[in-house]
């Protein structure tokens, strides 16, 4: 049996508030394998970004807490590590790229140092030593005039040049996993291209894993190996980029495939949404929490969370569709999906764009 990189099982995360406890990540069960791409997938709110920052480490307690379950990497649980066994995890083994590189890069230091900076702070190397490997990862990611932009600060650089900074300084210690938060969301569509592209080819170089963390199915399509898509702090579906994107089954999926823009759909189809908004996660319901928004909805959906079921290639979804009592409802909502795809252009076809 292959071990994971990554293993997290049933993992629940709270932040204790004065309003009550609010229920940000609901036991999720998630892997990821070396070499892989996987994504979560999800609205804003989901809990997409705690789980991250509660794998690396990285949640801020109080008020966060984990309440439940593990995480290990490449052997080690993460949740019984000590703070300085995590330090030399963060940003080494582990590393992570923001959506907004403005806000993570010292407006006061020169690009070159900052990139420096995150190699010393793990390895016993001097000044010189250090603007080598700067160098050395400045030609890997194709960066323009690397001697000039290297003296630049954060300020005289382009969007997509800090990026660029951004993943430079997160590979330049060639980590296990690299955990890219919207990456591309704050650039505009060529450099978003040009961001994936480099990602892409860095992970072969440098024999990276990816978790990608999202609600761009776009970025998600040129990217994952494997998607999970999150709702309301729960994994609702899991499976192949190819299962979720041309076999999807949850409702919340159909949603989220059908909010992509299309540009070849009839024109009051082009933008699409999902009525509604997600449960308050003070009070999470005790169903299926995407009921309020499901047209198809039925009493059991409200009262009682489904199990998943499970499809062929580690598919898998929770939704009372897939029950055998529901067999007539499940037969109209996948036959309004084709219909819908129809109307939109094609989905539901490999091959198809
Ligand atoms: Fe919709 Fe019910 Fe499925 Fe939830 S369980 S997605 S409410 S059909």
């Amino acid at each position: 049996m292959t071990e994971h990189i990554l293993d997290v099982r049933d993992l629940a995360v709270s932040f204790f508030t004065y309003a009550g406890e609010v229920q940000a990540v609901r036991g999720i069960t998630w892997h990821l394998d070396r070499h892989e791409t996987v994504a979560l997938v999800g609205e804003s709110g989901c809990g997409k970004s705690v789980t991250i920052q509660t794998v690396m480490g990285l949640l801020q307690s109080p008020p966060g807490r984990v309440t439940g379950g593990s995480i290990h990497f490449e052997g080690l649980d993460m949740l019984k590590l000590t703070p300085r066994e995590l330090r030399s995890i963060q940003g080494n083994r582990m590393s992570m790229i923001f959506q907004d590189p403005l806000s993570y890069l010292n407006p006061t230091m020169r690009v070159g140092e900052q990139i420096a900076e995150s190699y010393r702070l793990h390895h016993r190397v001097n000044r010189r030593e250090a603007q080598a490997k700067v160098r050395e990862m400045m030609e890997l990611i194709s960066f323009p005039e690397p001697e000039r932009n290297m003296r630049a600060f954060p300020h005289q650089l382009s969007g997509g040049m800090r990026q660029r900074i951004m993943v430079a300084m997160a590979l330049i210690c060639s980590p296990g996993i690299l955990f890219a938060d919207e990456p591309t969301t704050a650039l505009d569509v060529t450099i978003q291209a040009q961001i994936i592209e480099l990602m892409n080819e860095l992970k072969e170089k440098l024999d990276t894993s990816i978790v990608l963390i999202t609600h761009d199915l776009g970025v998600v399509a040129n990217m994952a190996e494997r998607i999970y898509v999150m709702y309301a702090g729960k994994i609702v579906e899991r499976g192949s980029a190819a299962d979720i994107f041309y076999r999807p089954r949850h409702p919340y999926t159909w949603g989220l495939l059908q909010s992509v823009p299309r540009l070849d759909a009839r024109q009051d189809r082009v933008f699409r949404y999902i009525p509604g908004t997600p449960p308050d996660l003070l009070n999470p319901p005790a169903g299926c929490p995407f009921a309020a928004r499901c047209p198809y909805a039925c009493r059991a959906c409200a009262a009682y969370m489904p199990e998943e079921t499970d499809f062929e290639n580690a598919h898998a979804c929770r939704c009372w569709l897939y029950h055998e009592g529901a067999e007539e409802l499940r037969k109209k909502a996948e036959a309004d999906w084709k219909e819908q795809g129809k109307e939109v252009g094609s989905h539901g076809e490999e091959g198809a764009s």
